[in-house]
């Protein structure tokens, strides 16, 4: 399910050090999934023998791998673009190189629009390195390359075990199982950018899990554009729930988190799994996009209101303690006031844990583009302000809730300079999107989890104190 994936609005700059060789660097913007390509590229470009630095001014080459899933990631990566083409205009970053969605989309304009911009390529495999390589070869030889653009075809399925440089602390990582989806949402880029499902076989993930947790990973999140259709293009006793099963007997795992599901392809086996095994986090990130059926139909989502409601109750009835995270679409072709009423209605009786909203955005080439009943911009905007008024009120009340209980909690790191306190979050905070666990204690290892007492909140934010260490 690609819920958000501009979520994750910090830019990251990948990092190593060269001294001799030409100096490359690179930003990935987007949501995980994007990372975990730039991880894997990354590694693939270090074992080739091309090198790194960490300051993209004054770097021979920049990367830049985007997203433009929906309008406010592709501004972001726009505008990324058009700073590193300012420094490549004044002489302080020599060649600029766009990759992923965006350059996989708009290649050709991109270029035109933009000239700084020396190469367009689609999304960052690892099947790209020669290409990046035989460019960074030319260009030094020549002094200046001769600027081409390439599409490459959607997915074609995984390497065997790449290896990947990780960008995120050591103790959390992101675990891509699939690539690709096969829903076709109507108002969704991501099968045209990414092709149809493609799951990892089984035992790479297990391989790669390993891999991970030996590097000091404790908790894994896995990412998909849809994890629930796990398996299914493989054999049909391929699952998301049996690679739970295998996933939580790694030692070193502590959790294990679903992100990106999808409410039409949720088993009893998958809830019994969520619901039995420790490990996996009480935590489902479930995007229900709408409630209202006319506009779940149009959306394409493959569910009815009722199955939704349906889905909901068997999951927190029979999943203790669940934090349930959503994302949901405002301003769709053809919303009434009625139907986004209904929408209000539903998740002010529904009360999800962490929601976030997006108003809809026309992408060229999609069925929903076509649509008759375009929402104008300050309507959708409207509603977008009415909905996220109302989730502030059910989340503060969630987190007065939470005050004077006990949490594990796992420690990301510190917080701001000189205030002594830690960020730290419990099994109801994805990293990177939710809200954070503001904490109090003493010479805390980040990396660690520990027990905490709530004492308070501030907005998406609980404080707490640490009550003791968890080994
Ligand atoms: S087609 Fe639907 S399920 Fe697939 S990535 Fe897009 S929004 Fe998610």
């Amino acid at each position: 399910m690609a819920g958000p994936p501009g979520r994750n609005k910090r830019a990251r700059e990948i990092k190593s050090i060269s001294r001799k060789e030409k100096k490359v660097a690179i930003i990935s913007l987007g949501c995980p999934k994007n990372l975990v390509d730039s991880e894997r590229f990354l590694a693939a470009l270090i074992s080739s023998g091309v090198k790194f630095t960490s300051s993209y001014v004054g770097a021979d080459a920049l990367l830049i791998n985007t997203c433009c899933f929906i309008d406010d990631a592709k501004e972001e990566s726009l505008d990324v673009i058009l700073q590193a083409a300012r420094l490549k205009a004044t002489g302080e970053l020599g060649s600029l190189i766009v990759v992923g969605c965006l350059g996989k989309r708009f290649g050709e304009s991109l270029k035109r629009e933009i000239p700084e911009i020396d190469l367009v390529m689609g999304l960052l495999k690892s099947e790209l390195v020669p290409e990046i390589k035989q460019f960074l070869h030319n260009h030094k030889k020549k002094g200046s390359a001769r600027p081409y653009a390439r599409k490459i075809a959607a997915s074609a399925g995984f390497l065997p075990e790449v290896p990947r440089l990780r960008l995120t602390p050591r103790h959390f990582a992101y675990l891509r199982i699939a690539e690709g989806c096969s829903n076709r949402c109507s108002y969704c880029i991501i099968p045209e950018l990414r092709g149809e499902l493609t799951s990892k076989p089984l035992e790479h993930i297990l391989a790669e899990a390993e891999e991970l947790a030996s590097d000091g990973a404790r908790e894994i999140c896995l990412v998909g554009e849809d994890i629930t259709s796990y398996g299914r293009d493989i054999s049909e006793n391929l699952t998301l729930a049996r690679l739970l099963r295998e996933l939580v007997k790694i030692p070193e795992v502590h959790w294990l988190r679903l992100l990106y599901t999808h409410p039409a392809h949720w088993t009893d086996a998958l809830i019994r799994t969520v619901a039995e095994e420790d490990k996996v986090c009480k935590y489902v990130d479930l995007p229900i996009q709408h409630i209202n059926d006319r506009i779940l139909k149009a959306m394409g989502r493959k569910v009815s209101a009722g199955d939704i409601r349906s889905l909901m109750h068997s999951l927190r009835s029979r999943i203790s303690g669940l934090y349930l995270r959503t994302s949901i679409i405002v301003g769709f072709p053809g919303e009434t006031e009625v139907e986004f009423q209904e929408l209000l209605e539903f998740v002010s009786e529904v009360g999800f844990e962490r929601l976030g909203a997006f108003t809809y955005s026309k992408e060229e080439g999609t069925e929903a583009a076509r649509m008759s009943g375009q929402i104008p911009e300050k309507i959708k905007g409207e509603r977008l302000h009415r909905l996220m008024e109302l989730q502030k009120e059910i989340a503060a009340a969630k987190n007065r809730q939470m005050i004077g209980k006990e949490l594990e909690v796992l420690v990301d790191g510190l917080a701001e300079a000189g205030s002594g306190l830690y960020e730290a979050r419990f099994y109801g905070d994805a990293p990177e999107v939710d809200g954070l666990v503001i904490l109090s204690g003493d010479n805390l290892q980040i990396g660690n989890f520990y027990r905490a007492r709530v004492t308070g909140f501030q907005e998406y934010d609980l404080c707490a104190e640490v009550v003791g260490a968890i080994k």
